[in-house]
């Protein structure tokens, strides 16, 4: 039976591929969560910036997930100004989601630099932190955080789903080794990256001529 969690699945999503969309896939399936949303990042404070422009990575996104009304498009940050803070974006899917739970999706190499977000300890008031296992990454906490998800870790999705936030679950999803600047970098160079992303999403990308300056992205 599924639950009534919100999950949120961040990203600049520069652009969108398969690694992302498989993950949320398996995401949603092992934690039987009906309600799942890709969020892509309006204006990123923690990265110098993104190629392609937010409204560029929104339609991406919406093309890739087209052909699946089970993962939606959450277009919250694209739509706001100013500096996109997770910590914000979670207080405004809080407010949406009422008691319920609200599990915040990240792959292994965004959960090591979580304490570089703003006002990370605050994210535990908010929501359930999912941690996604990601090749190339292997959990490596500074102490603090490494002391913070200890404390909270759980085994089964059920204690995700008996309160609200503040608890830390891994997940193992398939690996697949695709990666956004790998695919810039492809592109940038005159390579072509089909198969690691949705034909529809490159086809976008191309007739829009993004990503041809991306070299070294
Ligand atoms: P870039 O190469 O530009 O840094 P990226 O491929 O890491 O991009 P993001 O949009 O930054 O993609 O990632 C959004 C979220 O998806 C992050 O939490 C990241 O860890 C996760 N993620 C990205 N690619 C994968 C993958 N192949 N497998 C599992 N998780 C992934």
């Amino acid at each position: 039976m599924k639950n009534d969690a919100i999950a949120i699945f961040g990203g600049t999503f520069d652009p969108v591929h398969y690694g992302h969309l498989r993950a949320a896939a398996e995401v949603a399936e092992q934690l039987k969560v009906s309600d799942f949303r890709l969020l892509p990042a309006g204006h990123p404070p923690h990265r110098e910036g993104t190629w392609a422009d937010a409204y560029h990575r929104l339609a991406m996104l919406e093309l890739a997930l087209a052909p699946y009304p089970d993962l939606a498009v959450d277009d919250r940050e694209v739509r706001r100004s100013g500096p996109s803070f997770m910590v914000d974006t979670l207080a405004s899917v809080r407010a949406d989601a009422g008691d319920a739970p609200v599990l915040l999706c990240v792959g292994q190499d965004a959960a090591n630099g979580l304490n570089r977000w703003h006002r990370w300890r605050e994210l535990f008031d908010l929501a359930h932190l999912v941690i996604m296992t990601r090749p190339r990454s292997r959990p490596r906490y500074p102490q603090d955080l490494g002391e913070m998800f200890a404390e909270r870790r759980v085994q089964r999705t059920r204690d995700l789903m008996t309160t609200p936030a503040g608890r830390v679950r891994q997940v193992e999803v398939t690996q697949l080794a695709i990666s956004s600047t790998d695919i810039r970098r492809q592109l940038a160079s005159g390579r072509d990256p089909r198969f690691l992303l949705p034909a529809t999403v490159l086809a976008y990308i191309r007739k829009h001529g993004l990503y041809a300056q991306a070299a070294g992205a």
